[in-house]
């Protein structure tokens, strides 16, 4: 009988054989411009840019390309090139402003629908996770028809695509999720590793950027399977720690779990930079609601309450003054939050034109610790709260705001390209 590694290791009781896992990475196609055209049917099949300016004038000279359609990326156009560049390359490109409002309440709702298949999700970005599918599959017919039915899902609730990896470990999931563009769907079965990684050019590993990649190609290494074949002494030698993950990733092992329960946020912020200058204290104080109110809207989400609120001017000159103020109760009501906002700012030179509002809650509370707060949670402005929250997840978050925020329109808003609130 063959000696177990039981035996190899020394260890008796406790040991139990690896399960071998199956994890599912799934990574939505071009996101933002996916679910604008999603959401319009009027750019379907056109080039669309997302920009990074939220809000903002998308033809402004400092914006960037956050996200591209399929159509605008055919012209080459990438994420995080700026936008004068893309529209030489492309530009009968139609612009949108972003809003990420709505980017950030969908991948709520793809985080739910991801639920379904596993409790082990991991959120990995706004548009893209993790499941350790490995005690779950089996309800869904095994591996390969639960991803395609995710697939499915997506595309019929959320009206995107996205690129599914699956395989035995996180690192090698989203390099194959990586593989079929856009739509796409690919399994790394045990036996395929590592050969299958091996014609790969090193920058497909996760952590190997344009500074490793040269480093990598002095030493003569290109290829994966170039990388595998290296001593780990060396790498070691040269890379340190990390040299020890690019030996093992390039023979695909990785054992990283999925994990579900992400550190809990700090503090939440928000912040615009207007096109035309803040002149009075009205003007700030209308987009100080318009800010707090989203704001609120997401610290209520993440079930949480603040204890301090902060805001800051950034003036002509481009200096930052910020004040902060603490609440006390702590509260997740958006009157109260930007009552106590505006405090702050009275505290600031708010009569100085300002180019850039910002805001942050910190100190958080758990909204379920109920507290000497009972009070306040089950006043009539919570319930007016939760019932607009409510409005917002079901219609979108343009459905309903603050009548004062329209004043803040021509602040926001300039060329007739702007259509972030649309
Ligand atoms: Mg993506």
């Amino acid at each position: 009988m063959r000696s177990t590694p039981r035996a190899w290791f020394g260890i008796s009781k406790s040991w139990n054989p690896p399960v071998e896992r199956v994890i599912v990475h799934a990574d939505m196609n071009s996101y933002f411009a996916s679910v604008e055209q999603a959401h319009r049917p009027g750019l379907r099949g056109k080039p669309v840019i997302v920009t990074a300016d939220p809000y903002g004038n998308p033809k402004g000279r400092r914006s960037v390309v956050a996200a591209a359609s399929y159509e605008a990326k055919k012209f080459g156009i990438k994420s995080g090139m700026p936008l004068f560049e893309a529209l030489k390359l492309c530009p009968q490109a139609i612009l949108i402003g972003g809003n990420p409002h709505k980017y950030a309440y969908l991948s709520r709702r793809l985080y739910q629908l991801l639920k379904s298949y596993s409790d082990l999700v991991e959120v990995y970005s706004i548009d893209e996770a993790f499941l350790d599918v490995t005690h779950t599959q089996h309800l869904f017919g095994g591996a390969e028809k639960l991803a395609f039915e995710l697939k499915e899902r997506v595309k019929k609730e959320l009206g995107i695509t996205c690129s599914v990896g699956v395989a035995p470990n996180k690192l090698v999931a989203k390099m194959a999720s990586e593989w079929q563009k856009p739509d796409g769907l690919t399994i790394v079965k045990k036996e395929d590793l590592p050969e299958i990684l091996w014609e790969k050019p090193v920058e497909e590993i996760i952590g190997i950027g344009e500074k490793r990649k040269l480093k990598l190609a002095r030493m003569g290494i290109r290829t994966i399977g170039e990388l595998a074949h290296t001593s780990p002494v060396t790498l070691r030698q040269v890379f340190g720690i990390v040299g020890e993950y690019l030996y093992n990733a390039a023979w695909g092992r990785d054992d990283q779990p999925v994990n579900p329960f992400p550190p809990s946020p700090k503090s939440l912020s928000h912040s615009l930079t207007v096109e035309k200058n803040l002149k009075t204290f009205e003007e700030k104080q209308a987009l100080l609601l318009y800010l707090i109110d989203d704001l609120a809207f997401r610290l209520r989400q993440e079930g949480f309450k603040a204890g301090k609120v902060a805001v800051g001017l950034r003036f002509l000159d481009l200096s930052f003054k910020f004040k902060e103020v603490t609440l006390s109760p702590p509260t997740s009501n958006t009157r109260r939050l930007f009552a106590y906002a505006l405090k702050a700012m009275e505290g600031l030179p708010s009569e100085l034109p300002a180019r850039l509002i910002a805001v942050a809650f910190s100190s958080f509370q758990s909204l379920k610790e109920e507290q000497l707060s009972l009070f306040e949670e089950s006043s009539k402005e919570c319930l007016k709260d939760k019932t607009k929250d409510e409005i917002i997840k079901r219609f979108g978050p343009e459905t309903l705001f603050y009548a004062s925020s329209l004043k803040i329109k021509p602040f926001l808003f300039k060329g007739p390209a702007a259509t972030g609130l649309t």
